[in-house]
C-alpha cells in the first residue's frame, strides 16, 4: 500500500487502530507521507485554519513534577511566579486577540487544579469575555471536577484543554504526581459535559516512535476534537534540559502520522514552531489545521497573529 492509497481509504472511512502493523509510518518517503496527510486534512477539515491564543493566568509554584515544565516547584528555573491575573489584564488580552481575528482564547493556569478563589475569579472573567468579545473561549485549569467543568461551560467556555502528554507507557517517566488514568477521566468528563476536548502532548521527551503512535491512537479513542502538538524546548533547570531538539523531518513525520490517526480532529501546532523553518510552514502541508498564535507566548516566539495570517493566506488557506 502507498501513502496516497491509505489517505484515500481514511477519507473513505477507514480508521487506524491499536494493534495494527503501522510500521509504514517510519518506512514511507516523508514527502509522500506528508502529501497523503495534507489530502486527508483538505478532505476532512478544509482550508480554514483554526487560530487560538492563550494567556498564562496563574504562573509558577506548581506542586506537580512534570519533567518538561518550567513552572514546577520541583525544578529550579527562572519562570515567572504570580497569582491569578487581574480581570482587566485578561480582558484586554482577549479583546486584542478577538480584534486581530483569532478564533479562540484560553486562560491557562499552573497547578494540579485551580484553587477555589481563583476559580471564582476565572468564572467572572469568562462571563465578561463571553458577553463582550466575539471569540470562542477555552480553558486549561488542571483536574477540575464535573461541577466546575459545568460552571465553565455555563460561563461561555466551549472547549477544555487537558494534555495527555505522551503514551500511557511513558507517562510515569514524565510525571509521578498524577496519573494517565486521572487525565483520561478528566477528558471523559469534558466530553460528557458536551464541550470540545482539546488534548495532545509533547514530542521529543525521549519517547519512542511507538509511544507517539500509541498517544495518537489513544486520542482517537477518546474522540478529542483538537490535538496540540508541542515539540520540547528543553528548559534549563528542568530534568529534560539535557535533551537534544528533534529534527524538522521528525516533527513533520509525527504531525503527518497524527493526521492519519485522527482525520477529523484539528492537529494544532503549539510550542516548538521555532524549531522549524519559516514558522512551521511545512507542517501546514503535513496535516496541521490549527495553531496557537499571538504575541503573549513564551515558547512560540517566532510567529504572531499577523505573520501567521500572511503566511497562511499565501498558502491558500483561510
Ligand atoms: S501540572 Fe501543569 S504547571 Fe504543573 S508542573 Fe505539570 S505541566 Fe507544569
Amino acid at each position: 500500500m502507498t501513502a496516497k492509497e491509505l489517505a484515500e481509504e481514511i477519507i473513505g472511512g477507514r480508521r487506524l487502530k491499536k494493534g495494527e502493523d503501522l510500521s509504514f509510518f517510519l518506512e514511507w518517503d516523508l514527502e509522500d507521507l506528508c502529501q497523503g496527510a495534507d489530502a486527508i486534512r483538505k478532505a476532512m477539515i478544509g482550508d480554514r485554519v483554526d487560530l487560538c491564543s492563550i494567556i498564562n493566568g496563574k504562573s509558577g509554584k506548581c506542586p506537580e513534577d512534570c519533567k518538561y515544565c518550567a513552572q514546577s516547584a520541583h525544578h529550579a528555573t527562572n519562570c515567572e511566579v504570580y497569582d491569578f491575573l487581574p480581570k482587566e489584564t485578561i480582558l484586554e488580552a482577549c479583546k486584542m486577540h478577538a480584534n486581530a481575528g483569532v478564533d479562540r482564547f484560553a486562560i491557562v493556569t499552573a497547578g494540579k487544579v485551580l484553587d477555589a478563589e481563583s476559580f471564582e475569579k476565572a468564572i467572572a472573567v469568562y462571563e465578561e469575555m463571553h458577553r463582550d468579545c466575539h471569540i470562542d473561549l477555552c480553558a486549561s485549569m488542571g483536574f477540575l471536577s464535573r461541577e466546575q467543568l459545568h460552571r465553565l461551560h455555563e460561563a461561555g467556555v466551549s472547549s477544555y484543554h487537558h494534555n495527555i502528554e505522551t503514551s500511557e507507557r511513558n507517562f510515569p517517566n514524565i510525571c509521578t504526581t498524577h496519573t494517565y488514568a486521572q487525565k483520561l477521566e478528566t477528558l471523559r468528563m469534558v466530553k460528557e459535559e458536551g464541550m470540545w476536548a482539546c488534548s495532545g502532548g509533547i514530542i521529543g521527551m525521549g519517547e519512542t516512535w511507538e509511544d507517539r503512535v500509541d498517544m495518537a491512537l489513544s486520542l482517537q479513542e477518546i474522540g478529542v476534537d483538537s490535538i496540540p502538538i508541542n515539540v520540547l524546548m528543553p528548559i534549563p533547570g528542568t530534568p529534560l534540559a539535557h535533551l537534544e531538539a528533534i529534527t524538522e523531518d521528525e516533527i513533520l513525520r509525527t504531525i503527518a502520522m497524527f493526521r492519519y490517526c485522527n482525520p477529523q480532529a484539528h492537529i494544532r501546532l503549539a510550542a516548538g514552531r521555532a524549531l522549524m523553518q519559516q514558522d512551521g510552514k511545512k507542517a501546514f502541508q503535513a496535516g496541521a489545521s490549527a495553531t496557537i498564535t499571538g504575541n503573549m507566548l513564551t515558547t512560540v516566539n517566532c510567529a504572531n497573529v499577523e505573520s501567521d495570517k500572511n503566511m497562511l493566506e499565501k498558502m491558500g488557506r483561510r
